[in-house]
């Protein structure tokens, strides 16, 4: 009799500790994260996931971004957009899914922002050449030639066939200013598929963060310094499952005659812009929205760019204007923490 209660809990003790390690193998290790650098998207990319299966869901993160490189970036004589640009005026290409979606949106924000934000740009960038070896001012005959080219309107969309054409010869298409974020997009939902719930993207900057943090609380986001190198701060902003995304003109730019000719053109001047904004920045539910915006708002000015981020439900801004005072809109009130005191906060 003895023996067999004896047996019995013995076994019983067993089943248990059986149970108990396989609990413990099989459960999401939360703290369990993966931090991988790469270079897609011509900028470096960070990611940071946590659980279990964030290895497998970072590498398919990091094969999409290279994916829609492939698509969408005018450097590649194969991409998409390059053949979009090679037949302009003469006919029209049909693209992938994503590349005839992040084009449409585009075109749509090209609207919003009354073409501040002008993805037919392309012919004023290479002008200019700026982050490449040839960057110099053009000549302003060159310069007159270009603008003319540059209008969005002449891009005609098929849906039904998914193709894209370009009205007139010479006009070439640039997603610089939007693929990022449409990218980050792509990657959080790649990320999610894989039941990631906490995760940093990252792409050069454009950033979305993945539910809160691994401690359940928001992430704190860091509103970079424009006229500090990267990673010093002029305040913070925590957040929730949003994308947040800053334009400005000091990371990519050359210095001629002491003055500074940045990345982001003023499709009406042809010049590097010159508004009020040292950066403005995004916060939204999809980082296509973001990415979209934040570069037409930056050459918008700061009035006016207010006025329409105050006008979208869901979307807020944060400003910094060369005054060094930081404005944001109704949303980020409660939010945004100044953290540098060379700035005043409105
Ligand atoms: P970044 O790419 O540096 O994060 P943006 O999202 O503001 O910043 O995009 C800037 C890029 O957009 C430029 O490098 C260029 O390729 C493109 N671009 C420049 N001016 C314009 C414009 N007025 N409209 C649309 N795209 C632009
Ligand atoms: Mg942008």
């Amino acid at each position: 009799m003895l023996f067999t209660i004896k047996a019995v809990l013995f076994a019983m003790i067993a089943l248990l500790s059986i149970i108990l390690i396989s609990i413990f193998i099989t459960s999401d290790n939360k703290n369990y994260s993966i931090v991988r650098d790469s270079y897609s998207l011509g900028t470096i990319v960070q990611l940071k996931a946590y659980g279990s299966k964030a290895e497998k869901a970072i590498e398919e993160v990091i094969d999409k971004l290279n994916e829609i490189d492939n698509k969408m970036s005018v450097f590649k004589g194969y991409s998409e957009v390059s053949k979009i640009n090679t037949s302009a005026g003469e006919e029209s290409q049909v693209v992938s899914k994503d590349t005839y979606f992040l084009i449409k949106k585009a075109v749509e924000y090209c609207s919003i922002s009354g073409g501040a934000f002008d993805i037919t740009i392309r012919p004023l960038v290479e002008l200019w050449g700026i982050g490449k070896d040839n960057s110099q001012i053009p000549e302003s005959n060159e310069l007159t030639k270009k603008i003319k080219l540059v209008n969005y309107k002449d891009i005609v969309l098929h849906e039904d066939t998914k193709s894209v054409f370009l009205r007139n010869k010479e006009q070439q298409i640039d997603l610089g200013g939007i693929a990022k974020g449409f990218a980050a997009d792509e990657a959080k939902n790649i990320l999610v598929k894989h039941n990631i719930k906490n995760a940093i993207i990252d792409l050069g900057g454009n950033i979305f963060a993945l539910g809160k943090n691994v401690n359940g609380l928001p992430w704190r986001i860091g509103i970079q310094d424009p006229l500090k190198s990267r990673g010093q701060f002029v305040g913070i902003i925590n957040i929730i499952n949003k994308s947040v995304v800053t334009s400005g003109g000091y990371e990519r730019y050359f210095i001629q005659d002491d003055k500074i000719f940045h990345h982001i053109i003023n499709p009406s001047t042809g010049y590097p812009s010159e508004s009020d904004i040292l950066s403005a920045t995004i916060i939204s539910d999809y980082s296509i929205d973001g990415d979209g915006l934040s570069t037409g708002i930056y050459i918008m000015g700061l009035p006016k760019a207010i006025d329409l981020i105050e006008s979208i439900k869901g979307v807020d801004a944060i400003f910094i204007n060369n005054n060094k005072e930081i404005h944001v809109t109704s949303g980020m009130r409660n939010n945004f923490i100044l953290t540098n005191n060379e700035y005043v906060y409105n």
